[in-house]
């Protein structure tokens, strides 16, 4: 769910949406909060929500949303504000707060698995007195071996346990993870990282936008430095050196538009190999440091950028710059769990990316961060809590429908040739659903988390991940293993594993509801589960065989004409403009857009087929077509700050919401004949794109 937690481990995941940023000063909930959660607990279609008007064949997100967003104001401390994903982690947060309370308090110990460990790491996360008290003392030891560092063996054993310790390793880190070649064994991915802005555009791009988020991140770091002990010209002259080493790293970085082509990323080397693709390294001292000496295959993701690495390793840049860039990072990677005087200048930071008015409260940061430590652990008493089995029986019953609809189209569909038909069917025939939550649920043993300072047990949990995902390393690939918590408000597919997959915290209205009709559960969750499975055959998917592997099985003429396809979907995203005149990037949201596109088809396809099959339930006043496509646009209803819709459009593989509903609804010749929209209308576009 957190952007960079999930996309630094899950690869080639693809979820369905990133929202949300952390945060800290508390505030109770407020009253229409909880007023929004009764109303969007219902599901379906909601009247109120609606703005009539607006010409649903104009601007359809107007006409479905209007009244939403005239009546709903951004909680102080969200940086947008969506009808669906937001009050349902809302409501899934308090349902954690009280189980994790119960647990902090000793209470129902023996009939919660991993109880205390997780009640300890809540009531650390909680004790603002003993972290007050602390400052940064649990810190001293890790800092004093930075300080030590004199030399370049010194300094490649220190990245080595920084790694190690922290479970995030600067200005590169390792985790296990898929092969890309071979689908079944699992490497060592070496992956870039180590710079505190976004992406490289915030360090690169002469737009004064740009240059005022420079601006303001220099000030960020000397204000960390100075908090962290450092006399204000020193602490000053720090940022300036942090800036300066991070420059380096992001004009070697890897855009994020390459990231998304796994050719791209793939590049394995045997131990022996190592030096050849990542130069100027001692690997030996590196990976002793970060207690990974047995692994023996890896795969560089980013060769150009290690190479820039060691040659700055190799004395580009001096020791001392080294310390204090090092020193910069231990401490960014740690401001959330020290005093509050940290906490507040690091979403000083947060706020100048997102626009966010006020941290969350103590309580939901430690819920997140409970989360994102032992996200299977809590996740137990949290299905308990919500999900019955029939639930997700009917849940199962509508990815089998949207499969079958997908079977439908890619038998039907004209540019397919037959080879490449065959392998795509044979591609869907062996997708896995995984749905609410894992079969077999992790093991947190050993994890070593008690009531001690809260930032020794964040960096004990996030070690531990390090140390799990190492030990997959030369082992069979454990098919049965979730990237998101069961909680989660999120849904992916994994091209490796071929797998799609929705935890229990999205499967709730105003996504799925009982009391819905049909139409509209098609039209929220139906569309979610048609989304993630055409992601298995988006522009990135597409690349990746049933088995999981890269390798590639489509017919000349056939790639031709899916390109072309593509690039329409490209085109169309390009000419959009938000905020005046910052363009959508059409490429950086191919694949979500294709796979918005494909789904919503697939969804209305399974709608229909099961319209057919069973007696119609639906709301007077709507056709079924209708509360599928109102159900599909009410689960985009959102307000969002203007720095945080900058901040998407320059990160995110996701197109901003209103088009993600406008954009591909106005590619369906079934929307405009459910409202009866005419050509020439906006909701019409002339140059339809179709690609599945
Ligand atoms: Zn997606």
């Amino acid at each position: 769910m957190r952007p960079f937690a999930f996309a630094a481990y899950a690869v080639l995941a693809s979820a369905f949406v990133f929202f949300g940023c952390g945060g800290g000063a508390s505030r109770p909930p407020t009253p229409r909060r909880s007023e929004e959660i009764r109303t969007a607990a219902r599901g379906g279609v909601d009247r109120r929500a609606l703005d009539p008007k607006a010409s649903p064949c104009e601007d359809f997100y107007q006409y479905a949303c209007g009244g939403w967003i005239a009546a709903t104001e951004i909680p102080g401390d969200e940086s947008s504000w969506y009808r669906s994903f937001s009050v349902i982690q809302e409501r899934n947060e308090e349902i954690l707060r009280k189980v994790l309370q119960g647990l902090a308090r000793g209470e129902a110990l023996e009939a919660t698995a991993y109880g205390k460990v997780l009640g300890d790491y809540y009531a650390s996360c909680m004790d603002e007195e003993a972290i007050e008290k602390n400052g940064t003392a649990p810190l001293a030891s890790l800092l004093a071996e930075i300080d030590a560092v004199e030399d370049t063996p010194s300094l490649t054993k220190v990245l080595g346990r920084v790694q190690a310790r922290v479970g995030a390793g600067v200005p590169f880190s390792l985790f296990g993870g898929q092969d890309f070649g071979d689908a079944a064994r699992v490497v060592g991915m070496i992956w870039q990282s180590g710079i505190g802005m976004p992406e490289k555009e915030y360090y690169l791009d002469p737009a004064p936008k740009m240059a005022e988020m420079r601006a303001k991140y220099e000030a960020h770091v000397a204000a960390m430095m100075k908090l962290a002990g450092d006399a204000g010209p020193k602490a000053e002259a720090a940022a300036k050196r942090v800036m300066a080493v991070e420059t380096a790293l992001a004009r070697a970085w890897m855009s994020i538009e390459d990231r998304r082509e796994p050719r791209k990323l793939h590049h394995t080397a045997t131990r022996a190999e190592l030096p050849k693709l990542a130069p100027g390294i001692d690997w030996s001292t590196w990976l002793e440091g970060a207690s990974a000496k047995d692994v023996a295959i890896f795969n560089v993701g980013m060769p150009d950028y290690m190479k820039s690495v060691g040659a700055m390793l190799s004395g580009t840049v001096t020791i001392a710059d080294w310390r204090t860039y090092l020193r910069w990072h231990v401490l960014r990677l740690s401001a959330a769990q020290l005093p509050n005087a940290f906490v507040a200048e690091a979403f000083r930071w947060t706020q100048a990316l997102t626009g966010a008015k006020e941290n969350p409260p103590r309580w939901k940061r430690c819920v997140r961060a409970v989360d994102e430590g032992m996200g299977e652990a809590l996740g137990r008493p949290f299905v308990e809590r919500t999900l019955g089995e029939e639930g997700k029986a009917e849940v199962l019953t509508m990815v089998r429908a949207i499969e079958a609809a997908m079977h439908v189209r890619l038998e039907k569909l004209v540019w397919m040739d037959d080879a490449t038909r065959r392998a795509a069917l044979e591609k869907l025939a062996k997708i896995t659903n995984k749905i609410a939550y894992p079969d077999e649920w992790r093991s947190y043993e050993g994890i070593g988390i008690d009531r001690g300072p809260y930032v020794v047990q964040a960096q004990r949990a996030s070690a531990f991940e390090y140390r799990r995902r190492l030990g997959k390393i030369g082992k069979p690939v454990d098919r049965g293993e979730w990237q998101m918590s069961p909680p989660s408000v999120n849904a992916y597919y994994e091209a490796q594993l071929n797998e799609i997959v929705f935890p229990a915290g999205i499967l709730q209205p105003p996504f799925y509801s009982t009391v819905a009709s049909r139409a509209a559960n098609y039209g929220a969750i139906g569309l979610v589960m048609g989304h993630e499975l055409t992601h298995g055959f988006d522009d990135e998917g597409r690349q990746f065989d049933a088995e999981g592997n890269l390798r590639d099985w489509w017919g000349k003429s056939v790639v031709g004409e899916f390109d072309r396809r593509a690039a329409c979907v490209k085109r169309q995203f390009d000419d959009y403009t938000v905020l005046g005149d910052l363009h959508v990037n059409g490429h950086l949201t191919l694949g979500e857009n294709i796979a918005d596109l494909g789904g919503l088809k697939l969804a209305f396809l399974a709608m229909k087929e099961t319209e057919r099959a069973r007696r119609s339930d639906r709301e007077p006043g709507y056709s079924s077509e209708q509360e599928f496509f109102l159900g599909y646009a009410q689960a985009w209803c959102c307000r969002m700050r203007d720095e945080e819709l900058r901040h998407l459009v320059a990160t995110n593989s996701h197109a901003p919401p209103h088009l993600r509903v406008n954009g591909p609804l106005s590619n369906l010749p079934e929307f405009a004949e459910a409202f009866s929209c005419k050509a020439g209308s906006r909701m019409v576009r002339k140059d339809r794109c179709e690609v599945w």
